[in-house]
């Protein structure tokens, strides 16, 4: 599969005019996001987890976007409306983004793909109305670009699973209701397999992470499970499919990330021109000086790039999911949304950083989002699969599977 044969094959029928239905959601989103705006800024100067995102959220209908309508408030959005909400969400902060990324992208959206019908109507409704919070459990403390080494296991007894190990660096980790983990057969290394638990399952407990780099209005969570009891009309998917079934998630996880790092990027040229025609030195507006306008020259282009690798990887999302059997949409579907998680976590760090130049010494501050922006999307580049992971998968696709650095 040539990139030169997709682009060609797309340039006809690639279309990205924002549709009518698609502005009614965006002005739903952009209503939430400024109401969200204020009381981010104050959490994260004072360096706390934002309890609002949820009921604000909430209250927009928000909370389910990419479910479908027949589970309560699931609004059926296809996968480009729900990147253009997530753009627009990824401009507040990759703190609120993230939350979206565990809750729905790999929490409900593979809750949806995988769980049976059973399983849907009991959590699916409950998770688009925000009354139960989603996480994905994948990583552990010794198991993060190579998940198939993870150790927690399970056991079976009687009707029920029996969990131990844990599971590290997990996005609402801490305050999520229910959380999709994966878990080998006991002793064993192949087989993986996926579970909901949830928060009050016997034997398990989490913590926040502390410390972090950046992030700190999103929750970071540790998940420790000691003989942990999941009922057996819990087990997600086939048995034995989890590494499957992981990175089916990891394909909206990244896209998701891909949007808010565009968002993030698009905040930063917004923060950059406004400052660039505030701030005075050597008499002038620093916009007027040529080296600060190339500063915002680059963030621009980097932000289209990034926005439509995006959009384009998002709708092949949407071409495979509306034709899951088919193998060649969902591996041109997984390529392009590396390719545009790839891209777009790096040109919105470079932005970022670009954007704290342009504010000189205020752009050292967290009182201004370039500097918050730099810190919380450089972990952008490390989860859904780190820089290094995404270039080796990209490369490979193109030499041919011989090629695999590892396996
Ligand atoms: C804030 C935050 C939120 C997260 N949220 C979640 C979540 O919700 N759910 C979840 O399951 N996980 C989550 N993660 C974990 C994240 O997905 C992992 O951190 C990521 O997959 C990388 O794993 P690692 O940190 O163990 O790094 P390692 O895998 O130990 O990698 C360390 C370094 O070695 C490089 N490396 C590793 N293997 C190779 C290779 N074969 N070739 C070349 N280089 C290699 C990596 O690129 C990296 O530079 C989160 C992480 C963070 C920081």
């Amino acid at each position: 599969m040539q990139q030169e044969h997709i682009a060609a094959e797309k340039l006809a029928t690639m279309n990205f005019d924002v549709s009518d239905e698609q502005k009614i959601v965006l002005s739903v989103v952009d209503e939430a996001c400024k109401k969200i705006r204020p009381i981010e800024d104050k959490c994260y100067l004072e360096h706390r987890f934002n309890d609002m995102v949820l009921p604000i959220f909430k209250e927009a209908h928000l909370l389910g976007l990419p479910i479908s309508r027949d589970y309560g408030d699931g609004q059926g959005a296809d996968s480009l409306t729900y990147a253009l909400a997530l753009e627009r969400v990824g401009r507040e902060g990759t703190g609120v983004r993230t939350f979206f990324s565990g809750h729905t992208s790999l929490g409900q959206l593979t809750l949806q793909k995988w769980g049976n019908e059973e399983q849907k109507e009991r959590y699916l409704p409950k998770t688009t109305r925000g009354e139960m919070i989603m996480a994905f459990g994948l990583t552990e403390p010794t198991a993060g670009s190579d998940p198939a080494s993870l150790k927690t296991s399970f056991e079976e007894k009687g009707s029920d699973f029996y969990l131990n190990g844990s599971k590290a660096w997990i996005s609402n980790g801490s305050i999520a209701d229910l959380i999709i983990v994966f878990a080998y057969p006991k002793g064993k290394s192949e087989g993986m397999s996926a579970f909901l638990i949830e928060r009050n399952s016997e034997g398990f407990s989490a913590e926040a992470i502390k410390n972090k780099l950046g992030l700190p209005t999103s929750d970071t969570g540790l998940l420790y499970f000691t003989n942990c009891k999941v009922p057996r009309e819990n087990c997600l998917g086939p048995v034995g499919k989890g590494l499957s079934i992981a990175y089916s998630a990891l394909m909206s996880g990244r896209l998701s990330v891909a949007a808010g790092c565009v968002g993030v990027a698009q905040d930063c040229l917004d923060e950059a021109v406004k400052y660039s025609k505030e701030r005075i030195q050597h008499k002038k507006k620093i916009g007027k000086h040529q080296l600060v306008q190339r500063e915002i020259a680059k963030i621009s282009v980097e932000l289209e790039a990034a926005r439509l690798l995006t959009y384009r990887a998002a709708i092949a999302k949407t071409e495979s999911d509306n034709d899951p059997k088919n193998a060649e949409l969902r591996n041109k579907a997984d390529w392009m949304i590396a390719q545009a998680k790839y891209y777009a976590a790096n040109a919105s760090f470079d932005a970022a950083d670009r954007a704290v130049q342009v504010f000189g010494a205020n752009g050292f501050s967290f009182e201004n989002r370039p500097a918050r922006h730099l810190v919380d999307t450089r972990v952008c580049r490390i989860y859904e699969g780190t820089d290094q992971i995404l270039e080796q998968k990209m490369a490979v696709k193109l030499l041919g599977s011989e090629y695999e650095a590892y396996s």
